[in-house]
This record gives C-alpha cells, structure tokens and sequence, in this order.
C-alpha cells in the first residue's frame, strides 16, 4: 500500500503540476462544472502528501486543504466516484476541515492517469445537502477525463518531436527511469543512430535548409521503424539522432545494429540518395538502476563517433576512446586559462642553419604547454585542437606578440635572426591579421625581415579566396613565406608554381630515411632541385644524422633544422647555445660556426 502511494506520488510530481500558476485549460472545465451542477465550488484537487492542492478552483479562495479527513483524498485512495450528500451527516466527515468551514455537499471523479495511477479528483461543493443523479455522476467522471485529456496534452507537449512525431529526449530519460524501476537489475544496451555527422548538420541545413533534414529524419524514423517492428519505442533525440533500447547479449545487439545502419544506406529523400548521408550506430550498455540517462546517451554519442572510422558503420562504447575524447575537450578549455595565465606557455626556438657557410641564420619558434596537472603537453597535441577553435587567433596573437618581443630583446644583445612564426591557415582568414602583426612589429621597431610565417601545405591548399590575397598581400609587403611539413599534404610538386611563397621545407619523414632508402634519397633529390628551379630557398627539417647532413650538401640544399644541430632550446638555453657554449657545441664547434 505505501509502495503503491510512494509510486502515485512518484507519477504526479514527474507531471510537473503541482504548485504551478492557474491555467484558462483547466479553468474552463472548473467553471463547466460549477454551473453544469448549480454548486458555488468546483475545483481540480490534486493529492499530494500532505494536502490537496487545486490546480483549478471557483468558489475558494485558498489554494491547498490539509490532506487529512478531505474527501478529494479518500478519491485519491479508492480510485471511485466518492457522494458524500451531507457531510454532517457522514461519521467520517462531520468534524473536518470542509465541514467546519461549511461546506454540505462533496461529489468527486477520479483524475486517473493511463497507467492507472489516480492523481486526485474533479470536485463540486455545496454549502447545502443534495443528491445526485447518475447522469449527474457520468457528467463529473466526463469532466474528469477532459481534465485528465488536458493533462496529458500538456504533457506530451515538450515530449514529442514536431517532426517525425517520435518522443524526445526528455521521454528516453523518463522511460529509462520506469525501466530502471521496473527491472532494477536488469541489463539492456541502447542503440544511437546518426544519420549524417553531427558536425556537418549545420552545413546540410545551410545547404540543403531545415526542410530537407526534417524531410531526411522523417524517412530515416520510418526505416528504423520497419526494422524494429511494432514494439519497439524509437525516440528522436536530436537533429537527425534516434536511440532505441534493445535486450540480448552483445553479439546479438552488434549483428542487429549493423543490419539496421546496412537499411539507413539505402534511404531516399524524394527519389534520391541524400546528401551527405552517413548512418553509423553506436551501442552503450545499460545497468538498470545504475547508469544515468544522460550518461548512457553521452556514450552512446561516443560509440557512434568512433563507429564513423570503422567500415561497418557501427560499434561499441569503448572507454579509452571517449577519455582521449574528453581529454581534448578539457585541452581546449584549459588552454584559454593558459593564454592569460602568466606561466603556462613559453616559446622554445630551435636553430636554422645556412649550409653553405654553416651559420646559424634564424630559428624557428615552437611553442611549449606546461599545464597544471598534465604536465607538458605536445604542440603536436594541443594545436590542431585549437586551431579548430575560435582560439587559433588568441594563439597566434600571443606567439606573434612573444616571438616578437624576443626577438627585439636579442637584437639590442646583438643577435640579429630571422624568427620563424607557425600561423595556422585559419589565421589568414581574420581581416585584421597583416594589421596585427604590423603592429607589433611596429611597437618593437623591427624591420619586416626580423620574421618568417610558415604555413603548411595543406593549410595553404585548402584556403580560399580571401586567405590567398592576404597570402599575397603579406608577400608584398615583404615578409618571407615558408611551406611547413612539406611533402605530406596531397598535392603534386607542380602545384609549387601556384603558390606566392619564398621557402619550402621538406618534411622530417623524408629526411629521416635519407641514407636508408634510396626511394627518399631521389624524393628528396627531386624536391630540392625542382623547388630551387621555381626560385624557392629550400629548408630540410628534422636533421638528426651526420650522414643526412652530408647527404643534403651533396644535394645543395640551403638550409637544415634539427636534432643534429639543437633541439628547440628555452630563451637562455638558445642564447648559451649562440654563444657556442650549449648542447651541441662540440659537433657545432666543428661544422657550424654561431653568428657570433
Ligand atoms: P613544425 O612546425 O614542423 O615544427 C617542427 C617540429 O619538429 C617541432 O616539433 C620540433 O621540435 C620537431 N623537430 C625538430 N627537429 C627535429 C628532429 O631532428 N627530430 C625530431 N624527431 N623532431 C624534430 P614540436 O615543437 O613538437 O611542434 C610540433 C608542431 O606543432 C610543429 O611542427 C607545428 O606544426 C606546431 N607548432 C609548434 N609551435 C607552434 C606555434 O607557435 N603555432 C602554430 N600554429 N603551430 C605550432
Ligand atoms: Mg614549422
Ligand atoms: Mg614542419
């Protein structure tokens, strides 16, 4: 009995009515009511713990009665039709709260909900004894179900997707409850469908507008539909994303969500395969009682993520991917803190050496993450991350400002380099970029030659219209352009001729097998001599070996970075080094000749 009152209460909080502003929906069957029986009062009495609380009222001014000896409570408790013709009369009701504030006359319908929980009940009052007919009573339980009909309607509302009709997300968290309480135990995987990238949904619906993916996802829910059969619940829990629950082991579950993304592949929108297209199906396991929804999805999301690089289009949760996911995401957080913290990020600058005279002529800036608690984390880690963000220009700006001032304070030491700067392509999209790096030049009174930005290669080939003039515009004004990581983007070397730069530098993959593969030996062979014919300064990063060294020479290559010659030295360290006297001084000492 207490379990099935825990239950009932359970089911009218989840409804979300209690204490809630009046409402002209319900308002209007109250009035109905009260005329259709001549009675002053009539109200929408819902039974909480403790009170019974009117959703709706005439005739009272107050908004709760105790629950205790009210008659809308033994309605609640039996679920029927309670008349009570005359309360003085009622051994039960003689000495309550209604009789005490005058009131004769109860009759009240139950507000029972579809899964047979009653909520409280639709009541008229009179402050006079009176009988009532059957067709009275058929009238009060018809005015019960109105309210209970309005109830549902609100309830459904914020619960449905508009478009395919399907229940929401918000439905999936409630049903998953009801389940977890069903079978506390129990186990079940749910299955998350995505039928496009989710990051390419914005460009679909700017392409192709809202009306195409509402027409896409309404088609899709109908092929998941067919392959689940009738009983199954599918929800639609975000543009162009459906989940459904699902019981067997995991093999079971696999074979079914790899048949289900196999029938999304065939989909058609008016006769024709959608645009970009790519159903993949992601599966998380489920600990009735124990997992959150919210965490359930999340891993389901991440299922459907890593699904995208595997052939079937559909896979498993798997814990360490979805870490190395949030990892990223926390890096991109805590790299805005880094940028205005005053230690988190430095510049380390590793050497550029003329081969020909075997001088130190420039150093490329590299940047170094000491964050909090991860410690130091790789450039190679944390800047294609950023680069994607809003941030790449906050990055950029504070290398520019850094490198920038540094190289000013050399100078005043006597040491006159050409700093290399990374940009990322996006850079060359913000209108104000040249401004920008005028400025500081300007403000440290450096001339144009004290820097070089290196872009790569891919960067440079995916950029558009805008980025190219700036590119051009940047080469104008006179500052060098270098080619970074050259070599491992996808173009030919023909493509060289396109693009308005000074300096090309081959990318450390082809310079690590020089001497071991004599493939890499005519690559490299090939790169450097067509470059130099098109008029570009060749670098080869990534030095390691004497041998490269020699081999390079041999070749004519202009300059060389790498470990050979100094790793990516801090601000001192790299000054020591200048000096002759770091890391790497004796095999300096006998090849390259710091510019003293
Ligand atoms: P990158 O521009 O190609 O820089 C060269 C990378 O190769 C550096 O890695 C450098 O430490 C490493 N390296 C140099 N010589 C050798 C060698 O002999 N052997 C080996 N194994 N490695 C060598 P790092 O510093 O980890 O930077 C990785 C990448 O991160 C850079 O590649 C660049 O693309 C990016 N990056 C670093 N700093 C910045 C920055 O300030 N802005 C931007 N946009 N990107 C940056
Ligand atoms: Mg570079
Ligand atoms: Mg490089």
């Amino acid at each position: 009995m207490i379990d099935k009152e825990e239950a009932r209460l359970s089911v009218l909080r989840q409804l979300n009515l209690l204490d809630t502003p009046p409402s002209e929906s319900f308002d209007r069957i109250t009035r109905m009511a009260s005329l259709l029986f001549d009675l002053p009062i009539a109200a929408v009495s819902l039974t909480d713990h403790d009170r019974q609380w009117f959703k709706s009222r005439v005739g009272v001014d107050h908004w709760e009665i105790p629950r205790f000896k009210a008659c809308c409570g033994e309605v609640a408790d039996t679920g029927a039709v309670l008349v009570v013709t005359d309360l003085l009369d009622s051994t039960q009701y003689r000495d309550s709260h209604l009789a005490e504030s005058g009131i004769r006359f109860y009759a009240g319908a139950p507000l029972v909900t579809s899964d047979g929980y009653t909520l409280g009940a639709m009541c008229v009052l009179g402050t006079q004894p009176r009988q009532v007919t059957d067709q009275e009573k058929s009238i009060l339980k018809d005015l019960a179900a109105m309210v209970m009909a309005q109830i549902d309607l609100q309830h459904a509302v914020g619960r449905v997707d508009p478009a395919t009709g399907l229940p929401n997300y918000l439905r999936f968290v409630e049903d998953l409850s009801d389940l977890s309480q069903d079978y506390p135990e129990g186990h079940r995987h749910v299955l998350s469908t995505e039928l496009v990238d989710l990051e390419q949904v914005n460009a679909l619906q700017r392409v192709m507008g809202p009306a195409y993916l509402e027409a896409l996802s309404r088609t899709a829910a109908r092929e998941i539909r067919n392959q689940l059969g009738r009983q199954a619940i599918l929800y639609h829990i975000g543009p162009c994303q459906f989940a459904h629950i699902e019981t067997g082991d995991r093999t079971e579950v696999l074979q079914r969500a790899t048949g289900l993304r196999q029938a999304l592949m065939g989909v058609t929108v008016n006769g024709e395969a959608p645009f970009m297209l790519r159903p993949v199906v992601g599966v998380a396991a489920i600990q009735l009682g124990r997992s959150q929804p919210d965490t359930v999805l999340r891993h389901a999301h991440s299922a459907c993520r890593d699904a995208r690089d595997k052939e079937q289009g559909a896979g498993f949760y798997c814990p360490s991917s979805d870490s190395l996911y949030k990892r990223r995401f926390g890096l991109i957080a805590a790299f805005r803190a880094a940028l205005t913290s005053e230690d988190q990020l430095y510049l380390a600058f590793q050497p550029r050496v003329d081969m020909s005279t075997a001088r130190a002529i420039g150093a490329e800036a590299l940047l170094r993450w000491q964050h909090p608690e991860l410690g130091n984390v790789s450039p190679a880690e944390f800047i294609p991350l950023v680069e994607n963000t809003s941030l790449a220009r906050d990055l950029t700006d504070w290398v520019m400002a850094s490198v920038i001032k540094q190289a000013a304070f050399w100078r005043q030491q006597g040491l006159s380099l050409r700093i290399s700067i990374n940009i990322a392509a996006a850079n060359l999209e913000e209108e104000d970029f040249i401004e920008r790096l005028l400025g500081y030049l300007d403000t440290e009174q450096l001339p144009l030659s004290a820097v070089e930005l290196e872009l790569t290669e891919s960067g440079l080939i995916s950029n558009g219209l805008k980025a190219r003039k700036q590119l051009e515009d940047l080469i104008k004004r006179g500052i060098r352009i270098a080619i970074d990581d050259f070599g491992t983007g996808y173009s030919s070397l023909a493509y060289l001729q396109s693009i308005p730069a000074q300096v090309v530098k081959i990318d450390r993959s082809f310079i690590s097998e020089l001497g071991r593969r004599q493939r890499s030996h005519t690559l490299v062979r090939s790169m450097i001599t067509m470059a130099q014919e098109l008029g570009y300064s060749v670098v080869a990063e990534g030095v390691e070996s004497v041998e490269a060294w020699d081999i390079l020479q041999s070749l004519g290559c202009d300059e060389v970075q790498g470990y050979l010659i100094a790793r990516p030295l801090e601000c001192e360290s790299f000054m020591h080094w200048f000096r002759g006297l770091g890391r790497g001084a004796e095999w300096t000492s006998s090849r390259i000749v710091p510019d003293q």
